[in-house]
């Protein structure tokens, strides 16, 4: 069920004094007239603020801060204030987020469909391959899974040109920054109290940002279906991550709201520590697990060994609620989008047509490589595609000239290798000057923004228990790094004002 508190939820109190129809005829605020004093005032209190309140990552110059929790410590790259971004984007971002966790809940089931889908990119890339693999067995063994958890993370770009709000990608595994994410909005709330008559803004036009306590909610939910009393939730780690604080402001809710015990293990050492009982329960380092959330996993480094595949086919194998499950996480693969733009495929998962056409509008061009006529095009006008393969995490993709070069190439060595990659329309958001804040220091630079909507989702059979949005990220970067990832250095952390 789609609550009408998820929508409620949504809609920043707008009690601020003038109207949005004055607002939006002015830029809303216009960085060149802050003087550079005014700013380091600015980004003092942000930083204050971040340090007092856990906004922080680990701090790459210390060697064990990505080990060692409170060494070395970073206030989090961010925006110094809010990117406005129009009500109405936001409203519809906000409303597709339940449709797609139905669907990619559909998808997961139709396990021909995810193995039809990447059957001939199974051939060109082997860490997809091996995910299949996995897919594969749980298909011959009749295994199924009744209760299941998504925590995803769906992310849009508004296109200037045509005005309308398109999907970049759904994250169906490890989506970051739901921990943080909440901070970044009550930082800028916090900065707008304080001087948002100066500014000329309100700090109730950001909206309300509940990341950390939905994602947290629905594991303690998943939690209970499995219900087992003793169980832990296990968070699947990388062995050295500096985003680490992200992933234990989850784990915090988790033990003070809910009481329930969250274990940290890597792939090696659920390889390791890890077996399945008969009955279907993981035991890992002598403690049945109730949830697996992944926070690893989804790159091809995360496998570096044949351990960490054992350790994945294993918790697959186990009755543990898994988050993602190896279905969803296949889901969320950019072939999957890539076919599911395609016209009637979206009508064999949903039945609601209205639903259709509102997650059809936010879809982008996407093609498959072995379209000539498309190919003839990118080759032409390289600046107006991406070149997507089949990876997670940020910094993958192929832009401009390269675009070109590459699928020259491909065109050259022949069909197989071409089902590695989709091609996708490049999006191209409004540039505007805003103030990012790294290591310490601001600069104004000629910045794009993309939002991330949350979902949670949460069934056991046949019963929804949890379909909701569940907060948001705005990640904003330099306009001329075509990347996106905060994690691999491209961009800062955000939030909206909604004007
Ligand atoms: P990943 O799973 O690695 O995050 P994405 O599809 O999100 O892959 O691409 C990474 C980044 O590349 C995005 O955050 C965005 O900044 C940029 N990007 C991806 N697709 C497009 C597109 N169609 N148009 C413009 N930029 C894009
Ligand atoms: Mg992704
Ligand atoms: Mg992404």
């Amino acid at each position: 069920p789609r609550n009408l508190s998820t929508q409620l939820r949504n809609q920043a109190p707008l009690r601020c004094g003038r109207s949005l129809e004055m607002e939006s005829q002015k830029p809303m605020f216009d960085v060149e007239k802050f003087d550079d004093e005014f700013v380091q005032k600015l980004v003092y209190d942000a930083l204050v603020w971040s340090s007092l309140h856990g906004l922080v990552v680990g701090d790459k110059t210390y060697q064990k801060s990505g080990k060692v929790p409170g060494v070395g410590m970073m206030h989090a790259p961010i925006a110094l204030l809010p990117t406005p971004f129009p009500e109405i984007y936001w409203k519809q971002a906000c409303e597709v987020a339940p449709i797609f966790n139905e669907l990619v809940d559909r998808v997961s089931l139709d396990g021909k469909f995810i193995q039809d889908s990447l059957s001939r990119t199974k051939k060109a890339d082997i860490f997809t391959s091996r995910l299949l693999d996995i897919h594969s067995k749980m298909l011959e063994s009749n295994k199924t899974e009744d209760i299941r958890l998504g925590l995803h993370r769906s992310d849009y770009m508004l296109d200037e040109e045509t005005k309308s709000l398109l999907q970049i990608e759904m994250n169906t595994i490890s989506s970051s920054f739901s921990g943080l994410g909440r901070l970044v909005s009550e930082l800028h709330q916090s900065l707008l109290r304080s001087y948002g008559d100066h500014l000329g803004l309100c700090s109730e036009r950001v909206p309300r940002n509940a990341s950390t306590s939905q994602f947290a909610d629905a594991m303690a939910k998943a939690w209970l279906e499995y219900n087992n009393p003793r169980a832990v939730v296990m968070v699947v780690v990388q062995p050295e991550e500096r985003n680490m604080y992200d992933q234990h402001w989850q784990s915090s809710v988790l033990r003070e709201k809910h009481n329930i015990v969250t274990i940290r293990k890597t792939l090696a050492e659920v390889e390791n520590e890890g077996r399945v009982q008969e009955d279907g329960t993981l035991i890992v380092g002598g403690q049945a697990v109730a949830v697996v959330y992944f926070r690893s996993g989804y790159s091809p480094t995360d496998y570096p060994s044949e351990s960490e595949w054992n350790a994945r086919l294993l918790i697959e194998q186990s009755s543990a609620v898994k988050c993602p499950s190896i279905a969803y996480h296949l889901t969320g693969t950019k072939k999957i989008q890539q076919e599911l733009a395609k016209p009637g495929v979206l009508e064999r998962f949903l039945d609601n047509k209205e639903d259709i056409a509102k997650l059809r509008k936010c879809f982008a061009g996407l093609w498959s490589l072995d379209d000539p006529e498309i190919i003839k095009k990118a080759i032409e006008k390289p600046e107006l595609f991406v070149m997507k393969p089949q990876r997670e995490g940020g910094g993958n993709n192929i832009y401009g000239d390269d675009v070109k070069e590459n699928l020259l190439r491909l065109q050259k060595e022949g069909e197989e290798e071409n089902a590695a990659y989709t091609l996708m329309q490049r999006i191209f958001p409004k540039v505007s000057n805003m103030f990012l804040v790294r290591e310490g220091v601001y600069h104004k630079d000629q910045a794009i923004s993309e939002l991330g909507i949350y979902g949670a989702y949460l069934r056991n059979k046949e019963r929804v228990i949890i379909n909701e949005q569940s907060g948001y990220l705005m990640r904003t970067k330099v306009s001329s790094s075509n990347e996106g990832g905060v994690a691999a250095g491209f961009a800062v952390l955000d939030s909206i004002y909604l004007n």
